[in-house]
Formats: C-alpha cells, sequence, structure tokens
C-alpha cells in the first residue's frame, strides 16, 4: 500500500527500517546531517536526502523533516526511535501535511511521554504502578515530606526522562536535598524540562517489559516479555527474551496488564509497557515507550514476527494477522548492544576510525550493525554501533553461542563494549540466567577483562620506549 517511507532517523536503526521497506518493495527515503555523510544507512536508502549541517539538530528539524517528505513523495513516515520518536508535534504535523505517521496517534504520544501523566492514567485503568508522588513534586520540602512517609530508599526522576537519564536514588534526607536541584538541572539539560516526581526505589528489581501490538481496529496483543535487567547508570546493555524469571502464571498476568494498558489510552500501533518486578514477583507499571524499542530484536528472533513490517501494515490499516491465542515464542534469545564505549573508563564513548571490522556468522546469529572498516563514529551521536543478537533453543546453548559470536566480532581501531560482554557471557553468574538490576554493581569483577591494544595504545607505548632509548 505504501509506496515511499521517510525514515526521520539514522544509524543502525534507520537501516533495520530500511531493511523491512525493502522486503515489502517500498521505496526508502533516508535523511543525513553533513556529519554523516559516510554513513550506512545513507548508501543502503533508495534515496537520501541532506538535512542540513548541525549534527543533531537537523534529525530534529520537524519543519525540514516534513517537507522533504512532501516533496520526494512520500506516503508515510517512520520515526524510529530515539530523536522524534516520541514528539508528539512530529506525529501530528506528518499527518496534517497529508501523510500517515507509522506509530501511535498524537494523543497516545503525549499522554505515555509525560511519566507523571502515564501514571495518572494507569492508576485510572487500575494498573499497579510503583508507588509515588501524584503529579510533579512543587518544592523540596514536599519531596522530603513525601520521602519521610514513604521511607527511603527513594527515586527522584525526570517526569519526561527518557534514556537513562534524569533518574537518582537518594537514601536520606541530605542526598534528597542534594539530588533535588542536581536531577533538576539534569532535566533541563537534557529535556528542556526541570519537572521531578518521586517513586518508592523498588530494591533490586528485574527490568522486565512487554511488548504489544495495536491495530486501528481495537485489537491489542503482547508479544510477550523481554528481561533488560542488566544496565549501567539505568541505561540497557543487555536483554533477554524470554525472562528466566517469570513462571508462565505470572507471564500470563504481566502481558493481560500491558495489554490493558495499552488499550486504556486508545494504543495503537508498537509500543512498550516497562514494569519492575520485586524478588517476591510483585510487579508495578514503570513506563511506555511509543516506539519501536532497541532491543525489539529478540521478540522478533522468539517470536517469528517481524514487529518493523507489523509496524507498517498496522498503519496501512490493516488488522493484525494473529490473535493472541495463536502467538506463541520458541527457545532465548540475547542482545548485546555494541557500544563504542570503554567499560573500564567509566563507558565513555569512544568515537574514531573503525580500522577492522567483522561480524560473526553461522547458526543463530543476526547483526543489525551501521559501521565498517574505514568508518569514522561520528563524537555526536548514541555510542551503539551494532546489535548482535543470538539465539538457541534453550538457555545453555544461547550463553554458549554467545561466547562464540562474541569472540568472532572483531572490531579494531576504538575500544567497544565486547571484550566486556565476552567476560559476561563466558562467567558463571551471567550463566545461572537470573539477574537484577544490580547485576553491575554486584560483580565489578566482571570489569577485569584483557583488552586488545589500540592504535593509540601503541603509539603511546612506541613514544615511551623511543623516549627511554634516547635518555629523554
Ligand atoms: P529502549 O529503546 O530500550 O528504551 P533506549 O532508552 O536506550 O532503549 O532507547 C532510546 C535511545 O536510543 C535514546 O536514548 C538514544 O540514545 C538512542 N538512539 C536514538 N537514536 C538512535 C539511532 N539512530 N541509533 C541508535 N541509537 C539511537
Ligand atoms: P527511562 O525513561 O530513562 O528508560 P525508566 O523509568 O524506564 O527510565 O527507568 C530506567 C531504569 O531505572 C529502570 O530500568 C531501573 O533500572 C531504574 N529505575 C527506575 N525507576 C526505579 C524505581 N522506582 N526503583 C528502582 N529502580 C528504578
Ligand atoms: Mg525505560
Amino acid at each position: 500500500m505504501f509506496k515511499r517511507i521517510l525514515i526521520a532517523n539514522r544509524g543502525e536503526c534507520a537501516i533495520r527500517i530500511i531493511r523491512a521497506c525493502r522486503e515489502l518493495d517500498i521505496k526508502a527515503v533516508a535523511i543525513y546531517s553533513e556529519a554523516d555523510a559516510n554513513a550506512l544507512h545513507v548508501k543502503k536508502a533508495d534515496f537520501a536526502v541532506m538535512i542540513g549541517p548541525d549534527p543533531v539538530k537537523s534529525y530534529l528539524n520537524i519543519h525540514r523533516i516534513v517537507t522533504i517528505a512532501v516533496e520526494t513523495g512520500c506516503d508515510a513516515v517512520h520515526p524510529g526511535f530515539g530523536f522524534l520518536s516520541e514528539n508528539d508535534e512530529f506525529a501530528r504535523r506528518v499527518t496534517e501535511a497529508g501523510m500517515t505517521y507509522i506509530g501511535p496517534s498524537p494523543d497516545a504520544i503525549r499522554d505515555m511521554g509525560s511519566k507523571t501523566k502515564a501514571r495518572e492514567s494507569m492508576i485510572a485503568a487500575g494498573v499497579p504502578v510503583i508507588p509515588g508522588s501524584e503529579g510533579e513534586l512543587s518544592s523540596i520540602d514536599e519531596a522530603l515530606v513525601l520521602a519521610n512517609d514513604m521511607g527511603y530508599p527513594v527515586m527522584l526522576k525526570a517526569a519526561a526522562g527518557g534514556g537513562g537519564r534524569g533518574i537518582r536514588r537518594c537514601d536520606n534526607d541530605a542526598e534528597l536535598r542534594e539530588n533535588y536541584d542536581i536531577t533538576k538541572r539534569e532535566a533541563t539539560a537534557a529535556f528542556g524540562d526541570d519537572a521531578l516526581f518521586m517513586e518508592k526505589c523498588i530494591v533490586e528489581p528485574h527490568h522486565i517489559e512487554f511488548q504489544i501490538l495495536a491495530d486501528s481496529h481495537g485489537n491489542v496483543v503482547h508479544l510477550f516479555e523481554r528481561d533488560c535487567s542488566i544496565q549501567r547508570r539505568n541505561q540497557k546493555l543487555i536483554e533477554i527474551a524470554p525472562s528466566n524469571f517469570l513462571t508462565p502464571e505470572l507471564r500470563a498476568e504481566m502481558g493481560a496488564v500491558a495489554v490493558k494498558a495499552a488499550k486504556a489510552v486508545n494504543y495503537v500501533n508498537a509500543g512498550t509497557v516497562e514494569f519492575l518486578v520485586d524478588k517476591d514477583h510483585n510487579f508495578w507499571f514503570m513506563e511506555m515507550n511509543t516506539r519501536l524499542q532497541v532491543e525489539h530484536t529478540i521478540t522478533e528472533t522468539i517470536t517469528d514476527v517481524d514487529i518493523v513490517a507489523q509496524q507498517i501494515a498496522i498503519a496501512e490499516g490493516k488488522p493484525l494477522p494473529f490473535t493472541q491465542e495463536e502467538l506463541s515464542f520458541h527457545g532465548f534469545a540475547i542482545e548485546f548492544r555494541i557500544n563504542a564505549e570503554d567499560p573500564k573508563n567509566g563507558f565513555l564513548p569512544t568515537p574514531g576510525r573503525i580500522t577492522r571490522y567483522n561480524s560473526p556468522g553461522g547458526p543463530g546469529i543476526r547483526v543489525d550493525g551501521c559501521v565498517y572498516a574505514g568508518y569514522e563514529i561520528p563524537p555526536h551521536y548514541d555510542s551503539m554501533c551494532a546489535k548482535l543478537t543470538v539465539s538457541g533453543p534453550d538457555w545453555e546453548s544461547t550463553v554458549r553461542r554467545s561466547k562464540r559470536a562474541l569472540a568472532e566480532y572483531d572490531i579494531r581501531g576504538v575500544r567497544t563494549t565486547l571484550p566486556f560482554y565476552s567476560a559476561i557471557a563466558g562467567s558463571d553468574v551471567f550463566m545461572q540466567g537470573e539477574f537484577d538490576t544490580g547485576f553491575m554493581d554486584k560483580h565489578p569483577e566482571l570489569l577485569n577483562y584483557k583488552q586488545k591494544k589500540t592504535r593509540e595504545d601503541i603509539a603511546a607505548a612506541v613514544a615511551v620506549a623511543i623516549a627511554a632509548h634516547c635518555g629523554l
């Protein structure tokens, strides 16, 4: 039905959507900033239009992107994830310009985009939410009273938050006082909105999220869960489907609540309902992401559903091709986010030139990447350069296969999270298969892996040797 889709994104995310378009015989129009002239999504698209010199603002320029979509004859726009994907104004402008927005309605984006609004809607719908403030906090004094009422520890969170930013745990009054202004400043810098709210801190929780698909005919299903408990600084690193932590009964119960949450906001298209689950299997709604999720690949792998193709079909007005009863999953899938970051150095981004790039292959391996040998990773964007999705019939074989695939993966020139993931995949604690969000803090020994030297390390070592030789 759609003939041409503009993809308002870059990198690996844009390439994933281009691939779906190819398989559906739809032309893909890419956009790119000057800094992205050599990016792979530009080469892979059917058409590519330069949107501007600013590396980041270009991808956020609603007017220019909508104009390009109209001028290139697109009938739909896919926002991907990040950038404008949770911007209700963008969704509205795309529709007003006579095109279809591949995602939920602007109202659903707005209602779920603010975490405080989402909490209100979920409470009204009878969905359990994490105990916390009613709406936004108006002052530090209100925060102190509430924290003492609920009992520490508490979480201070940005209402407009995302990507793990603007979240701070506070264990006592002094920490709450200190973090209140810091979190407000962080929220302003990251989201242009300093509104904060408070939640009870769930101690050692599991992050479990349910993938939702909803069509425009009122059908809503879930595609089971993903366990995203392995995180650094509240951001996901490794995701697993299904979760080893859920019983079939709890899976069915949480899945039904996720569907109820989506129905409560008349949700249409793909979305994710995120929950925290404590060790006693109590669960609470945390937030809903009204877009495609980075880790959708593991759900695709265990359910054989192409989520991006479904997003397009739903936007075309087609009914879902399956009922909840017809859906099932098989085996396990693990996604490793391969980031250009140095885990030993606080996960600091390591942009630079990739000198060698060999990705793994063989049974059960899927790679969604956007880099190649000779590519210069620009410093302006997210540090994720590939996603490795490994699948197998059971947990143990999937972990063994992950170890093998990670060892095969060879990226040189910049440090990445690969050797760290090899250490994790090779550890007994990972093989045990159950983790909470404290996993990284509990296992600092996993950071003691050996790393390959980069060109800079070798150059520095040579300089030291020469200096010593010359008696400098
Ligand atoms: P999830 O999708 O699981 O919620 P994130 O919160 O990390 O995971 O997803 C949104 C993040 O995706 C943003 O914070 C941003 O850093 C990242 N992102 C945005 N655009 C892109 C892109 N084009 N390629 C890769 N990552 C991106
Ligand atoms: P984002 O929008 O940045 O994804 P979330 O609200 O989804 O933010 O939270 C991200 C992560 O922060 C969670 O996966 C969890 O590890 C931690 N977190 C958030 N809220 C709480 C809480 N109330 N108690 C414990 N951990 C929390
Ligand atoms: Mg989240």
